[in-house]
């Protein structure tokens, strides 16, 4: 693995650093206090292609690979983390089209998500089907199959003129209120067949009933509620990818390097701000900088940040080579996360009562940062997928 950076990719993180701080961490704290959706922001980072940064040239993106997305959403996550989620979920489904979609599909949707014009949210999870998707219970139903007992497996997939018909809920569509597309995954066959059961279509946001918008800790800018489909009908044209596949298919692309780098983004961040603020504020007469339990704490946390950061480029390197990611992806994700958390939270203390008041972002990192660990599958899971990749496999002894 590559140990540092490209020129190029030093190149493209100055670009992006620049961006962030001149255009998004003026912005963040007022952000979070409205739950202002960063719309303006989004739209300037599909105008520099941003939003299209893994995607094909031929497709109006920068065709860049997953160290590159890396370095990009740590820097948008330094600033504040949910533009980097609502560009990470928007580029998740834009990859999804590009990897499993028809040529019509990514002609029709790509070059206007690589510009931000079209949105795109992710619906994967629903209330049963937090970690466990499979539980899903959001159907879809060939209109030739409604109120019969088709099964829709062997439905050859490209037949024009069959409307598929979809029931059910989504939740937690991060980019919802502002999308125009969800990646919508149902059931298409019997749950003998899981994984191979559930497919996924692009359903414009408009045809979606908003039930519940929740007000969270953290993440206030980007909502994530929950929506329900009563009898949609979506066209043959609407799936992506073969029928039954999806679900097994969804990590294919590796975006989902995006979390452990938001978390680096938020880690980084409040080690910076601790940096400055323990510099700068004295007590009985020295910086408390100076104190060694102090000293210590803010090594640690840098140490965070370089492990977090190592271990992500890691798992985007291996990635980008076509390399399996799973054990790497896990590991990167439970520290990253785990750091934001850790550095946050040191953050607030060194900061003392101030740290503690919206005058200053460390509260907002502690906030934001609390949701990492539980998306993206809870840490729990990456631990279980961890042990797994490690220990050998007993069937197998
Ligand atoms: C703000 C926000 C935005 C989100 N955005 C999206 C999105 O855009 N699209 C989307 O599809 N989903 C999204 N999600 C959903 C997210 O991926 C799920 O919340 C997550 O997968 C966990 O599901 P759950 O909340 O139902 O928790 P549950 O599955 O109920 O789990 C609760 C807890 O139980 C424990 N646990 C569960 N299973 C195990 C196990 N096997 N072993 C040990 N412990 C376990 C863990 O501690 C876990 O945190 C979002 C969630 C939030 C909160």
């Amino acid at each position: 693995m590559r140990s540092v950076l490209t020129a190029d990719q030093r190149d493209l993180r100055d670009e992006i650093r620049s961006f962030a701080r001149e255009r998004i961490e003026p912005r963040a704290a007022d952000l979070d206090r409205r739950e202002e959706y960063p719309a303006a922001i989004l739209a300037e980072l599909g105008e520099r292609r941003f939003a299209g940064l893994t995607l094909p040239e031929e497709y109006g993106g920068r065709g860049e690979g997953l160290v590159e997305l890396a370095v990009v959403i740590e820097e948008l996550s330094a600033a504040t983390m949910t533009v980097a989620s609502a560009l990470a979920l928007h580029l998740g489904v834009a990859t999804a089209i590009e990897r499993l979609g028809t040529e019509r599909q990514r002609e029709e949707y790509l070059p206007a998500m690589a510009r931000f014009e079209t949105v795109g949210a992710l619906g994967l999870s629903e209330e049963n089907a937090g970690s466990e998707k499979l539980a899903m219970e959001t159907t879809a139903s060939r209109d030739s199959d409604e109120g019969s007992s088709a099964d829709p497996r062997g439905a050859d997939d490209s037949r024009d003129g069959d409307d598929w018909v979809l029931n059910g809920h989504k939740q937690w569509v991060t980019n919802f209120l502002d999308a125009d597309v969800v990646l919508t995954y149902a059931k298409t066959g019997p749950d003998a067949d899981a994984p191979h059961n559930v497919s996924a279509f692009l359903v414009p946001t408009d045809e979606f009933e908003v039930e519940r918008v929740w007000e969270t800790l953290g993440a206030r800018s980007v909502k994530s509620p929950r929506v329900s489909l009563d009898g949609v009908r979506v066209s043959a044209d609407a799936l992506v990818g073969r029928v039954g596949e999806a679900y097994a298919r969804r990590g294919e692309g590796a975006i989902g390097v995006n979390v452990p780098a938001r978390g680096v983004g938020i880690a980084r961040a409040a080690l910076e701000d601790t940096v400055a603020h323990a510099t700068d504020r004295e007590q009985f007469g020295r910086r408390i900088g100076d104190f060694q339990g102090i000293r210590w704490k803010i090594g640690e946390m840098a140490r965070r940040v370089d492990t977090a950061r190592l271990l992500t480029l890691r798992a985007a390197d291996r990635a980008d080579r076509g390399m399996d990611v799973g054990r790497e992806l896990s590991m990167a994700k439970i520290q990253a996360t785990e750091a934001a958390v850790a550095n946050a939270n040191d953050a607030m203390q060194i900061h003392g009562g101030i740290g503690y008041t919206t005058e200053r972002d460390v509260e907002r990192y502690l906030r934001d940062a609390r949701l990492l660990t539980i998306a993206g599958g809870p840490n729990e899971l990456h631990r279980n997928a961890l042990a797994d990749a490690v220990l050998p496999d007993r069937a197998a002894e």
